[in-house]
């Protein structure tokens, strides 16, 4: 059987250094773990800490970045989950609502199901003519 020993490691996050102790290697062995802690006690904590809070269902969900963004009708600082494009003019949500032609405009939004598919066939990208 092999002596464990009690290790120093340091810690990714912060570069503390703390004990890898010989009973938490006993312990990460048992579990079949084969790495060592990356984080010291505290930043593991904290990150469990963070997860809990992600009401995290499974995994990591990367976070989406938001860019601030002022509306372009009122005036009132918000944030959009896309780059803002010099060329389009950006909404906070209620003028974007407010915005968002009814049924009319270029652009649906959901609609029914409303679709046309022209007849050339973009499957085999070779066009027959009957
Ligand atoms: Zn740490
Ligand atoms: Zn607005």
């Amino acid at each position: 059987m092999i002596n464990m020993q009690d290790k120093t490691l340091t810690c990714r996050d912060c570069g503390t250094e703390f004990t890898f102790t010989a009973s938490e290697q006993e312990f990460f062995a048992q579990k079949g773990f084969t790495n060592e802690p990356g984080r010291c006690p505290s930043c593991r904590a904290a990150r469990k800490a963070n997860r809990g809070e992600g009401g995290g269902g499974g995994g990591f969900n990367a976070r989406r970045e938001m860019y601030p963004v002022t509306c372009a009708q009122c005036g009132k600082a918000t944030e959009v989950p896309f780059q803002p494009r010099s060329d389009r003019p950006v909404y906070c949500s209620d003028c974007y609502a407010a915005h968002r032609p009814a049924g009319t405009g270029e652009r649906r939004f959901g609609g029914g199901g409303e679709r046309r598919y022209s007849g050339s066939g973009s499957g085999g990208g070779r066009s027959r003519s009957w």
